[in-house]
C-alpha cells in the first residue's frame, strides 16, 4: 500500500459488529471477563483500548514500523524513551532542539544521573567526537525546531548502528508524509501527534514508532506501569486528522515555499531559515532525505531587535500568535520567549537562536491572503 492509501486505511478495519467505517470511540475504563484473565485482548484501559490500538496501527503503518505506541503527549513519549535508560548512561542530542525536550533532558533526567552532550549534529564529526563508552542513545530532531537545520539521519545511524547505540528521531516537524526515519536506519521515531498528525489544533498526544523488539517491550511495560496514556476521544481525533495528513501537508508545503521565497526577497527581512531555499546550508541533504521541505519557516528582521520582532508578531491577523504548529491554521511565534523560553539565553545564542527570531507554522489558507497579512505587518 502506498502512503496516501495507508493514511486512510492502515489498521482501519470496518468495525465488526456494526460495519462502522470509522473506529468507534471505546469510552470505557474496563472490559468484562468470562473468567479471570479470559478476555478479548483488553482487560483495563490504561493497558489498552481499541480506539488507541487503531491509532497505533495507523502510525506504525505510516512510519513503516512494526508497532506504534501512543502516549498522552509528545513529551510523555520522549519521557518514556528516556526512562529506558539507567543512571550513568550518556545521550547525544542536537543543540537546536524543541525547548520542552531540552527542559526534560536537563531539568528532569540529569537529576537521575543521565548525562547529555548537546552538539551541532549537522556536523557529523561533532557527533562522532561526542561518542563515549557509555553512550546509549542518540536523539535527533530534523528539521530542528526552530532553526530548521537538517541532520543526516543515515550518516548518524551509520555511527550508532555499528556501536549498538539506540537512535531516535523526533519526526514532528516533517511528519511521516515527508520523512520516514526508520527507512534511513533509525531505531525509532517519536511524534508530537499534537502537530501535523492531529492537524487541527484540537488534541494533545504523542507516539513512538519502532520495530526494535526490546524497545517495544520496554515501552509497553511503561504504558502499563507509568500510565501516560491518551484517552479514546483524543485517539479518535488523531485518527480523524491523519486521514487528511497528505492533502493538508501538501498544501501547507506549497504555501510555505511561496512564503519563504517572498520573505527572502523582502527588503525588511534579514535571514530566512527554510530547507527548501537554495541558500539553506543543508538544502541538498533535505532534498535527498525528505520528500519535500516542510511547512515551518523561521526568519529574522533586518532590524534585528526583539522590540521590532514583537511589534511584527502583534500586527498579523491571519497568522495567530500562539504556541504549537502543524494545524490547518497559520501560526506565528517567538521561540526565544515561548517554545524555547526554558533554554538559558547563553545556550540559545550559542546554538544560533537569537531573541529576534520569528517562527511561522504555515497552514492551508489561501497563500495570497497569508502573504498580504505578512506584508501589512511589515
Ligand atoms: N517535539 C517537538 C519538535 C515539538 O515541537 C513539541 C511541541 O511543541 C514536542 C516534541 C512536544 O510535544 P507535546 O506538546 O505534544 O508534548
Amino acid at each position: 500500500m502506498k502512503f496516501n492509501t495507508k493514511a486512510i486505511h492502515a489498521g482501519q478495519k470496518n468495525e465488526e459488529t456494526t460495519g462502522a467505517v470509522m473506529p468507534p470511540i471505546f469510552q470505557t475504563s474496563t472490559y468484562a471477563q468470562k473468567a479471570p484473565n479470559d478476555h478479548q485482548g483488553y482487560d483495563y484501559a490504561r493497558v489498552g483500548n481499541p480506539t488507541r490500538t487503531a491509532l497505533e496501527k495507523m502510525i506504525a503503518g505510516l512510519e513503516e514500523a512494526d508497532e506504534g505506541i501512543c502516549f498522552s503527549s509528545g513529551v510523555a513519549a520522549i519521557d518514556a524513551v528516556m526512562k529506558t535508560l539507567r543512571p550513568g548512561d550518556h545521550v547525544i542530542s542536537t543543540n537546536d532542539l524543541y525547548g520542552g525536550t531540552y527542559r526534560l533532558f536537563t531539568q528532569i533526567f540529569e537529576n537521575y544521573g543521565i548525562k547529555f552532550s548537546f552538539v551541532d549534529m549537522t556536523n557529523i564529526s561533532e557527533v562522532e567526537n561526542a561518542l563515549q563508552e557509555n553512550t546509549k542513545l542518540v536523539w535527533m530532531e530534523t528539521p530542528t525546531n526552530p532553526l530548521l537545520r537538517i541532520i543526516d539521519i543515515e550518516a548518524v545511524t551509520n555511527l550508532t548502528n555499528s556501536r549498538n547505540i539506540l537512535s531516535v528521531v523526533d519526526n514532528t516537524f516533517a511528519s511521516p508524509y515527508l520523512q520516514r526515519p526508520l527507512t534511513l536506519g533509525a531505531d525509532a521515531v517519536m511524534h508530537s501527534t499534537t502537530k501535523y498528525l492531529g492537524g487541527h489544533s484540537d488534541v494533545i498526544g504523542g507516539a513512538v514508532a519502532t520495530s526494535n523488539k526490546d524497545l517495544i517491550e520496554k515501552l509497553r511495560f511503561q504504558v502499563k506501569t507509568c500510565g501516560a496514556v491518551p484517552g479514546p476521544m483524543d485517539c479518535y481525533l488523531t485518527i480523524r486528522g491523519i486521514k487528511t495528513l497528505s492533502v493538508r501537508v501538501q498544501r501547507s508545503v506549497e504555501n510555505a515555499k511561496k512564503i519563504a521565497t517572498h520573505l527572502s526577497e523582502h527588503p525588511k527581512v534579514g535571514k530566512v531559515f527554510y530547507p527548501g531555499l537554495d541558500s539553506h546550508p543543508q538544502h541538498k541533504l533535505a532534498a535527498k532525505q525528505m520528500d519535500d521541505f516542510g511547512a515551518m519557516v523561521s526568519f529574522s528582521l533586518k532590524n534585528d531587535s526583539i522590540e521590532k520582532a514583537s511589534e511584527f508578531m502583534s500586527k498579523t491577523d491571519i497568522f495567530t500568535l500562539a504556541e504549537s504548529l502543524g494545524g490547518v491554521e497559520s501560526l506565528i511565534s517567538h521561540p526565544a520567549s515561548m517554545t524555547h523560553g526554558s533554554i538559558p539565553k547563553d545556550v540559545r545564542e550559542k546554538a544560533g537562536l537569537k531573541d529576534s527570531l520569528i517562527r511561522l507554522s504555515v497552514g492551508i489558507e489561501d497563500v495570497d491572503d497569508l502573504i498580504k497579512d505578512l506584508n501589512q505587518a511589515f
